[in-house]
């Protein structure tokens, strides 16, 4: 039992696992933190923005990233039982943050949309997330 949630359910509507993480202050349960991971990866991705984001909104995008990743590491080094999915979809979350974290520190990287056209063809396009979720699921 996580020290820091002690006997805290999920905080999302008529859920009633435990929590297993917090995130922007709101206990989750592993499923709804897994949601609630790739629905704030994908806001924060700035090959899906229209514009680019004011230096403000990056730190705000780091502190995010950062959180989901402290998160997805606690848990997975918790010592609690995961399922192989569990474990793909956690080391995805840990990828995925990591590779947002160092788009985000590429100075002016996607400010044009010709810049950003690049990194959509680039190793980092979003598909590859998928194929490594599919590989992780194979890896057992
Ligand atoms: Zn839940």
């Amino acid at each position: 039992m996580d020290t820091l949630l002690g006997n805290r359910n999920c905080c999302v509507d008529r859920c009633e696992c435990a929590a297993a993480a917090c995130l922007a202050d709101q206990a989750l349960c592993l499923s709804h933190f897994i949601r609630d991971c790739y629905d704030q990866l994908d806001r924060i991705d700035p090959r899906a923005q229209k514009k680019a984001a004011v230096e403000g909104e990056l730190r705000g995008m780091r502190n995010a990233l950062e959180e989901c990743s402290e998160q997805a590491l606690r848990i997975c080094l918790s010592g609690r039982p995961l399922n192989n999915l569990e474990r793909g979809r956690l080391l995805d979350i840990l990828l995925r943050a990591g590779e947002l974290y160092v788009l985000l520190r590429l100075p002016g990287c996607w400010r044009t949309t010709a810049e950003r056209s690049v990194w959509q063809a680039g190793p980092l396009r979003r598909s590859h997330m998928d194929e490594r979720t599919t590989f992780a699921r194979t890896l057992r």
